[in-house]
């Protein structure tokens, strides 16, 4: 059987997790944990990266460093994860959700302004497959409107927009570190933080509302409660494994890129002949390959092309419900102007295993497989 995803191990995981507990430091922000926020900072040119303990907290770290109160609106993608909408909606705002773009799946930028309303606070957007967004124009909106700007970037690492690291262009970036993304520590996350002022609120929110990171630092001589906070800094056993991968970085992305390759290699003439639509990377983005899907032509064809791959023994999957048919975005959000593509597009794709050490005899199997149902 061909699983969907499988999660990146390198085979250095277990010696630095050993490392780690040998080192009677298995909380947070030990060696590995700070190995990891240096290396995300190089790579991606932010300012400040701080491990957490997922996606969904990173985010919701963000949300609480942009201030968001009860009342709020904040402008986001329906096609798109949970996380994206929960961070906000928990602290009170309502989820503004705009229409996506066909072509890459993304928020439609053009659809953003109309949206804006006397309160909203800030944009979302969500990088989706790893494909960045059209920064430039939210930028200038959000700019001219004097929001905030909280990138999604969980699919995102290792992508860029015009050369800049997703997660690193708007005010603050979440990457996720799930089992399902590039690199993985199980559970768990980074902010990604532009501006030098947020920081340190952001290390004591991270830290239960205390000053405990200075304290390590040998800035202060006791640590005390400063101010609110939650417990976002997961453990160093987490980091030593995220360590492996982050070590091999480009090794996995090379990987990865090559079924993805493989895969639009293979699958071009089904495109070519109307048959189903592939992926669109639009000029000035580089891409990660975190995700390779399909859109067939319809819900219809694509439940049966899903039970078809079942049947050989591959597992294809789709996602996602848009938000705002869901019961909680129906409770905590509204969807702003015309779902024209949002369910219609999402209802057609169906996403094919992409992981590390995919084999380039498995894609061709899978490319096979599709080509017989399409036959
Ligand atoms: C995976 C994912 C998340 C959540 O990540 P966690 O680390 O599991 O919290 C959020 N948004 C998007 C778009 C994702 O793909």
């Amino acid at each position: 059987m061909i699983n969907f995803n499988v999660p990146p191990f390198t085979g250095k995981e277990l010696k630095y997790m050993r490392e780690a507990i040998e080192a009677q430091k298995i909380c947070g922000d030990g060696q590995f944990t700070k190995k990891c926020n240096t290396w995300l900072e190089e790579k991606t040119g932010t300012k400040k990266a701080l491990l957490t303990t997922s996606c969904t907290h990173a985010t919701e770290l963000a949300a609480i460093l942009a201030q968001v109160k009860p009342g709020d609106e904040v402008i986001m993608p329906a096609f798109t994860f949970v996380s994206t909408a929960d961070a906000f909606v928990l602290r009170g705002a309502t989820a503004v959700f705009v229409d996506i773009r066909p072509d890459t799946m993304n928020m439609d930028e053009t659809k953003i302004e109309a949206a804006i309303t006397d309160k909203t606070v800030g944009i979302v957007p969500v990088h989706y497959a790893g494909i960045a967004c059209e920064m430039d124009t939210i930028m200038d909106i959000a700019q001219k409107h004097n929001l905030w700007v909280i990138e999604d970037a969980a699919q995102g690492i290792m992508s860029t927009y015009k050369g800049k690291a997703l997660g690193t262009i708007g005010d603050f970036g979440c990457f996720s570190f799930h089992e399902t993304k590039n690199f993985s520590m199980g559970e768990g996350g980074a902010l990604l933080i532009r501006d030098e002022s947020y920081i340190e609120d952001a290390e004591i929110i991270r830290e239960k509302g205390t000053n405990r990171s200075k304290f390590y630092r040998g800035q202060i001589d006791k640590y005390t409660w400063v101010n609110y906070g939650s417990s976002y800094l997961p453990s160093d056993m987490n980091a030593a494994y995220l360590w492996a991968q982050l070590e091999l970085a480009e090794e996995i992305t090379g990987d990865r890129l090559a079924s993805w390759n493989h895969y639009r290699e293979r699958l071009s003439p089904l495109q070519e002949q109307g048959k189903l639509v592939l992926p669109t990377i639009p000029k000035d983005c580089t891409h990660n390959a975190h995700m390779f899907y399909v859109k067939c032509k319809n819900l219809e064809e694509r439940t049966a092309m899903i039970s078809y791959l079942k049947e050989k023994e591959i597992m294809s999957v789709f996602h996602y419900i848009p938000l705002h048919t869901s019961p909680a975005g129906l409770k905590f959000g509204r969807f702003a102007g015309e779902d024209v593509y949002t369910t219609k597009e999402s209802e057609r794709l169906a996403r094919l295993p992409l992981y590390y050490g995919l084999k380039p005899e498995q894609v061709e199997y899978i490319c096979d497989c599709i080509e017989a149902f399409y036959a």
